[in-house]
């Protein structure tokens, strides 16, 4: 990306075609589509970039078996598609998954889910018959997407094949299992790796710019830009657009609430939060994600996740203040609870290695319902004076959110601009056998630069050459490395700390109680990479430090540590709850 400041110079002076608001995987998927469509385009993030849901997902990208139980079939068959085309356009960063629905003792394999699993299998097979026939020659009606990747079949497979894929369950000698397909990414690499091929297009990009104001040219006229206050502490100016969409996630209402709400069409965001924890893969080994059963009659997925294991999700409507969202106690516990049962363990708040919570953008049409209930389809909508909102969905359907968006645009100005994202490719897949070998660098570290960085890998490998610190990991025995520090400041558009630790790489979650202990120095390190790319002297690199380190406190990062975490309240009798038949708390 360009630095922000050469992006700041453009914004307060050019005019353009459309400014995005928000710059989440929504935001990042309309300045793809609206540039690559020839319209020239401004997006805008208050904070980091992804720093909203979009860092915070579950990591999926997935059709989404719980809801074939609500009978939303068009969502997850939209979702199936979207899946395989992502596989194709972004191999490095979106790869398919195994999972695995286990049973023990014999049990029958619940026929609930053989009912999901082969509806599941129906809605992509039907994809790929329709793919079939467009390698034959035929043309989709709608012009859609050709994708490479397809899951096989659902499948039962034996009890040992469960306990190989799900190591940390084979003290419970499963019997048996199912075995089907989904996909995993690394969200906001995803969005970064989006952001970057708007670029490409020539979109301009710049986050820490928080729009205050809408502009309008005259009484009923369309937006004319947006007024945006720099908040790395530069001045407030406009960014003039004929078009103003706004992709502000969970935040969608606080744009001009009076015109959305003085449309009566118009559904009410209920945010509902969700946690996920992380723990060391030596605790929870697996190599294919599990769906386990939780309190409530819900589920919770555990997925192995850049080589640690990743536990979530809770589901509750969350009313507190959207901007400060951390996992709360009882949802750790509860996560711990779960999956201590599940997989005949003991797991504490020590065990957690981090911990994140987000909250989606749900879209409510009746208070009366539940946020486990609210459906996850995407909503546009326009209001009176020209802005398009366009918020709820997934991260798998960023694609198709935005197609519906820059649609609606070429519509209303009766443009010919057909969709082109479809084939697109994100971020160019590298073989990490072509990377070049530079001293210092870890094994498998290049394996990680490629999956993360696609062909830009190159670029942070030669940071990695220019000093011998910079080929040093970040964390020991982790994969990530200083050069990805420098490289995040130059190249993409990192500010400070927790950008690069939570954003550019995800080591605030992986290792977050590591990089919190008080003797831990790699929270400095990164902070003296970044000092010269960004100007700072010894007093601002020890403030930076101290700026993470607040961050981490208020986000929970990690529990037990202190802020908002805290050790799991001792659990009354010390029994666990039905299905795992082990205790469940170490301590405290
Ligand atoms: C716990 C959880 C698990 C999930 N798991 C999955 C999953 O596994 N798979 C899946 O497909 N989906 C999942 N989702 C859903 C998915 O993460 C979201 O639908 C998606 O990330 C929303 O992206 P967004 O860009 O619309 O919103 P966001 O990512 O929140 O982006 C909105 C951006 O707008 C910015 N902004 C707000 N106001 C302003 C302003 N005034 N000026 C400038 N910028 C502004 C914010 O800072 C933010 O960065 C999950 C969601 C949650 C919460």
């Amino acid at each position: 990306m360009i630095s922000r400041a050469d992006a700041i110079a453009a914004l307060s002076s050019e005019p353009f075609d459309v400014v995005v608001i928000g710059g989440g995987i929504t935001g990042a998927g309309v300045a793809l589509d609206a540039a690559s469509r020839g319209y020239s385009v401004a997006l805008v993030e208050k904070d980091d970039y992804a720093s909203g849901t979009s860092s915070r997902s579950s990591k999926l990208v997935h059709g989404g078996l719980r809801y074939l139980q609500q009978f939303d079939l068009g969502l997850v068959r939209e979702a199936l598609l979207e899946r395989q085309l992502m596989v194709a356009l972004a191999p490095h960063l979106v790869r398919p998954l195994k999972m695995v629905v286990p049973a023990f003792g014999g049990a029958r394999l619940d026929r609930v889910v053989a009912v999901g699993l082969n509806m599941y299998d129906v809605l992509s097979v039907e994809k790929i018959r329709r793919r079939r026939r467009r390698r034959e020659g035929e043309r989709d009606r709608d012009g859609e997407a050709v994708a490479e990747w397809s899951p096989e079949r659902h499948r039962t497979i034996s009890g040992e094949e469960v306990s190989e894929l799900l190591p940390a369950l084979a003290a419970r000698e499963p019997t048996s299992g199912y075995l089907f397909y989904d996909c995993q990414a690394d969200d906001a690499r995803l969005v970064l790796t989006v952001l970057g091929e708007a670029e490409r297009f020539g979109a301009i990009c710049a986050n820490r710019l928080e729009v205050t104001e809408l502009v309008h040219a005259g009484a009923g006229d369309r937006e004319t830009g947006v007024v945006v206050e720099d908040r790395a502490g530069g001045d407030r100016f406009t960014v003039r657009a004929q078009n103003v969409v706004n992709a502000t996630g969970v935040w969608a209402d606080r744009l001009r609430p009076e015109e959305l709400h003085a449309a009566a069409e118009v559904p009410t965001i209920r945010p509902s939060r969700g946690t996920h924890i992380i723990v060391d893969r030596d605790r929870l080994p697996l190599d294919a994600g599990a769906i386990v059963p939780a309190g409530g009659g819900r589920t919770i997925f555990a997925l192995p996740w850049l080589g640690s294991t990743l536990l979530g999700t809770t589901d509750n409507d969350f009313e507190g203040d959207i901007d400060h969202v951390c996992p709360p106690e009882e949802d750790v516990d509860y996560l711990l609870t779960a999956a201590g049962e599940f997989f005949a363990t003991n797991l504490d708040f020590d065990d957690v290695a981090g911990a994140y919570a987000g909250v989606r953008p749900l879209i409510s049409r009746s208070d009366a319902k539940k946020s486990v209930d609210i459906s996850r389809k995407a909503e546009l909508y326009e209001t009176s004076s020209g802005l398009i909102t366009i918020t709820g969905g997934k991260l798998t359907t960023w694609r198709r959110m935005a197609k519906m968006t820059v649609d609606r645009l070429v519509e209303r100005e009766d443009r010919e601009a057909p969709c082109r994202t479809h084939e697109i490719p994100l971020g160019l897949a590298i073989d990490p056998a072509e990377l070049p070998d530079v001293q210092g660098v870890p094994l498998g570290a290049k394996t990680a630069l490629a999956d993360r960085y696609g062909h830009a890998a190159r670029e942070v490998l030669a940071i990695a050459d220019e000093r011998g610190e910079f080929a040093q990991p970040i964390v020991a025995g982790r994969p990530d490395l200083l050069a990805e520090a420098v490289f995040a400041a130059r190249r993409e558009q990192a500010g400070g700390v927790g950008d690069v630790l939570l954003r550019r790489t995800r080591l605030g979650l992986l290792a977050a109680r590591e990089l919190c202990a008080p003797a831990s120095g790699a929270v400095e390190r990164v902070a003296r990479a970044l000092a010269p790319e960004q100007g700072w002297d010894g007093a601002r690199v020890a403030e930076e430090v101290e700026r993470f380190r607040d961050e981490a406190r208020e986000g929970g990062l990690a529990p037990g540590l202190g802020g908002t975490g805290g050790r799991a309240p001792a659990r009354q009798g010390g029994a666990p709850r039905a299905g795992g038949g082990a205790p469940v708390l170490r301590g405290p």
